[in-house]
């Protein structure tokens, strides 16, 4: 059983047994990879802290083809993104993308575009001195766009014309001309908005920020029509923040 060794973020983590933990990671060459951390629940664990979500990690781990969870071996922090950890709402937010993450990523296969661009997006909220909710919308698009999912901005995504009229957006493929109709009608601010984030691959652009309301509430029903969940990470939001599903 070959020993290897990556950098990767934590997505999520489930109880498996009296002392283990099974930890769901994203990894750029494994992409999504689930572990059995031994020990992990044991009182005093370093392993709990170290695989906490949102973390960085480098990870060593005993890679056997065809097992669904692999085994780990040591873990060391890179980052802690305590500026995500730390606030009610950055959290809240934060937790959308982190499960979209999870949702998007696919088992053993090469993800590194996935990967930064999650990474990139933590570090940008753990840092982001303006409204999380924003953040969350540059960080959900960049994630969709990374795995595929980007919804179409510039050209009408029913009949492929230029979006003229009175513009809507639907789940089912993004902006949509007059013509065409949309589930629910997207002002110019927030069609402007989205085609800044979605450009913006480095860094949150703070331009956009006043249509996040409406930009937030798009981008939510796109991600669950597209992937076909009911994030959990949105219903914790909305009791945390005070969103509501229509927000
Ligand atoms: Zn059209």
């Amino acid at each position: 059983m070959p020993q290897e060794k990556t950098e990767a973020v934590v997505l999520r983590g489930v109880d498996f047994s009296e002392t283990s933990r099974v930890v769901t990671f994203l990894s750029p060459g494994r992409g999504r990879m689930a572990c059995l951390a031994r020990g992990a629940r044991r009182k005093n664990s370093p392993l709990a802290a170290a695989l906490d979500t949102f973390n960085r990690v480098e990870l060593v781990y005993y890679w056997k083809d065809g097992r669904g969870v692999q085994n780990l071996g040591e873990v060391s922090v890179l980052d802690r993104f305590a500026g995500v950890k730390s606030d009610l709402a950055r959290g809240a937010y934060g937790a959308f993308p982190l499960e979209l993450t999870l949702r998007v990523a696919h088992e053993n296969e090469p993800s590194a575009p996935l990967y930064t661009a999650l990474v990139r997006g933590l570090a940008g909220l753990a840092a982001w001195p303006g409204e999380p909710r924003h953040h969350a919308c540059w960080q959900v698009l960049r994630l969709l766009a990374a795995a595929g999912f980007a919804p179409e901005l510039d050209r009408c995504g029913g009949c492929g014309g230029a979006l003229t009229g009175r513009v809507g957006f639907s789940a089912a493929d993004g902006a949509r001309c007059g013509g065409c109709r949309g589930d629910f009608p997207l002002s110019v601010e927030a069609l402007s908005a989205m085609r800044a984030l979605l450009g913006a691959a480095v860094a949150c652009p703070e331009a956009g920020s006043a249509a996040s309301v409406e930009v937030f509430r798009a981008l939510r029903r796109y991600a669950a029509y597209q992937l076909e969940t009911d994030f959990r990470s949105l219903r914790v939001l909305d009791e945390v923040v005070g969103t509501t599903p229509g927000n």
